[in-house]
């Protein structure tokens, strides 16, 4: 607030003398800018003002929804004062030359201190390991949701439809039990709402298997390959796009019958390496077509030193399908690829005892059962 630039105390000077002459000539008010912060806004703030080439001026007046505030070069509110929504700041100053020229300028802006409103489907929360579970969460305006667990990443909700979906993936390996859970809701200013969930996980009995595997493939097991694979994969399985891309249901990759199962527990060549087995795979001589399960776009399609010919597709949400042990690859990353597409040839490439398609669903990069998925309908 006060004069600025006003010199007075100078001796005559060229400038003195200029300024002399904007004093008794100016009829310009001052150009006066307000910096009101973008988008929508909570608790405290402050706005700056900034006025443009006048050698002198002073702040009049600043007022919120024609409430006074003390005006000034940062003019800071509380918006907890204010209601919800759009408000309007107006803000005059005037210059120091004869005529006192005033400028009032006005900007708007949002405020919103009321945490989002946030209801979640199902109420209760029972899956069993290696199970998907579809949330559905509404909310009283638009904010992002996540479902944050201990030791694991948080778990992204995407709007579909007016409704905010996820599809929570069971770890097989996820003791049964009952898990602590957070659900956050955060608005656009800010505000969040927190509600604490349990999610009980019960028991699914998988079964085991003794696999012998020739030296040259233990070898990737013994070596640790096998899990800087999987680790490098996990990158691709985290991302996903944000939309659902796919309509209907998920449809199987191949024709052929099953000839190992999900969440199988498998111990190679008499205990010397174990492992889960984290998809289904489907008994196919070589150079089965393997068609999309469902619309998506391919994110991986190379060759692989453990899963041989790969091919991953992300069908957003969250959701990725998973086709390994390939002879052949038709589809190159960025291509966007519908259900029933051809995507490759089956075939043994890679750690594989034989001809098979491993078929995977990934859902956050947690493998679940890909048997749930097909033929069903979760959306
Ligand atoms: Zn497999």
């Amino acid at each position: 607030m006060g004069v600025v630039g006003a010199a007075v105390a100078l001796p005559p000077s060229r400038e003195v003398l200029g300024l002399a002459g904007w004093w008794l000539t100016n009829d310009q008010p001052p150009e006066v800018t307000l910096h009101v912060p973008p988008g929508v806004s909570r608790g405290q703030i402050v706005v700056g003002v900034t006025v443009g080439p006048s050698p002198s001026w002073r702040f009049l007046d600043a007022l919120v929804d024609g409430r006074p505030l003390p005006p000034g070069p940062e003019i800071p509110i509380d918006t907890r004062q204010l209601k919800d929504g759009e408000h309007v700041l107006r803000v005059a100053v005037r210059d120091g030359s004869l005529r006192r020229n005033v400028r009032w300028v006005e900007a708007t802006f949002r405020s919103d201190n009321t945490p989002p409103q946030v209801f979640l489907e199902p109420r209760t929360l029972v899956v069993e390991q290696g199970k998907t579970l579809l949330l559905q969460a509404r909310t009283s305006e638009p904010a992002q949701v996540a479902l944050q667990r201990a030791g694991t990443s948080p778990l992204s909700f995407s709007e579909d439809r007016g409704v905010y979906v996820a599809f929570l993936g069971v770890d097989p390996s996820l003791p049964a039990g009952r898990h602590p859970a957070r659900l956050v809701a955060t608005d656009e200013a800010g505000n969040q709402t927190v509600h604490d969930l349990t999610i009980e996980v019960t028991r699914t009995r998988f079964p085991s298997e003794q696999i012998v595997l020739p030296a040259h493939l233990l070898q990737l097991l013994t070596s640790g390959e096998y899990d800087r694979e999987l680790n490098a994969l996990t990158e691709y399985y985290s991302n996903s796009g944000n939309g659902k891309l796919w309509e209907g249901t998920f449809e199987q990759p191949v024709r052929g019958v099953i000839s190992s199962g999900y969440g199988i527990e498998r111990t190679y060549n008499s205990g010397v390496a174990r492992n889960r087995h984290l998809g289904t795979d489907f008994d196919v001589p070589v150079g089965t077509p393997v068609s999309a399960t469902a619309r998506g776009k391919v994110v991986l399609a190379q060759p692989l030193a453990v899963r041989g010919n790969a091919v991953i597709i992300d069908h957003g949400v969250g959701v990725h399908s998973a086709y390994y042990h390939l002879a052949r690859l038709d589809v190159r990353p960025g291509e966007l690829v519908n259900r029933g597409q051809l995507i490759g040839l089956s075939g043994a490439t890679g750690m594989a005892t034989g001809p098979h398609l491993h078929f995977e669903i990934r859902l956050a990069g947690i493998a679940v059962d890909p048997l749930e998925w097909l033929g069903a309908r979760f959306l």
